[in-house]
């Protein structure tokens, strides 16, 4: 078979990709991008993802609150997430985690949301897309101690932390996903923490309209440009583009189980 990557993390509703939707998903398959995964930012904007997916087949959507929009929605709870959890080509919870960087919402009224989000996860044994800056301490600490009261499975999405998270991460079950950071001339650090990840715990993203690779750097991104981080991190594990596609896309299709792989379909 061609070519087949997944776009496992990006945000195919923001305004940036009105007007483009169709053109975007028919570059990303010339580009051996098969199946994309749009990330929920806000639980009251989950309408608009799934009117996306219903455009699109390859398209499928999380449901969740986004660190940064804590603070707008601090009392979404497990079962309004289990019950959205269960709308057609919902395949995800969240993104939902720690970011200390920027400190949209207060650090309190983020883990409280996080948590919910987890809870969510380890009832619908849905996958978890965490989102976790500048938070590598609180991070490993909300993980161990939310795992110690039963596992869900998770996602480290768009690396960006220290080694002590990755490795906690897998120590736990976890997957970690690498977006274009991973191609950033001054990320040896990140491609050094990727070179460590079992093969079986990698998955490739965009987070799609941010971070493009470069030659794009500091333009739009899009689904496309997986490939760009797929080269990549074929590289750092020293195998070629093939292995590195089949590798994230098994990954991926047994991490979110409710997506039928099409590569076993005859
Ligand atoms: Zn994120
Ligand atoms: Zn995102």
């Amino acid at each position: 078979m061609s070519l087949f990557l997944v776009d496992s993390h990006c945000h195919l509703d923001f305004p940036d990709f009105d007007g483009e939707r169709a053109d975007l998903i028919t570059r990303a398959k010339d580009n051996g991008v098969q199946r994309f995964v749009t990330i929920s930012t806000f639980v009251s904007k989950i309408e608009r993802l799934l009117a996306i997916t219903r455009e699109f087949d390859e398209v499928y959507a999380s449901v969740g609150t986004h660190p940064h929009n804590a603070g707008e929605e601090p009392d979404v709870t497990v079962a309004q997430l289990v019950e959205l959890s269960t709308r057609d080509k919902i395949v995800a919870i969240g993104e939902a985690g720690l970011d200390y960087h920027y400190d949209k919402a207060p650090r309190d009224v983020q883990a409280k949301v996080f948590r919910t989000h987890i809870a969510a996860a380890r009832e619908t044994q849905l996958p978890l897309v965490i989102h976790a800056r500048e938070a590598d301490e609180d991070m490993i600490a909300i993980l161990e101690e939310e795992s110690g009261k039963g596992a869900f499975p998770f996602i480290l999405h768009c690396f960006s932390s220290g080694r002590a998270l990755a490795e906690a991460g897998v120590a736990l079950g976890g997957y970690v996903s690498f977006s274009g950071i991973l191609t950033f001339k001054n990320s040896a650090d990140i491609r050094a923490i990727a070179a460590d990840v079992p093969m079986e715990r990698l998955l490739v993203e965009t987070d799609a309209p941010y971070l493009a690779p470069p030659p794009h750097r500091g333009k739009r991104n899009e689904p496309a440009f997986t490939r760009l981080t797929a080269e990549v991190l074929a590289e750092v594990k020293g195998v070629d583009l093939d292995t590195i596609a089949r590798r994230t896309s098994d990954n991926f299709f047994r991490l979110f189980k409710r997506i039928e792989d099409p590569r076993t379909a005859g």
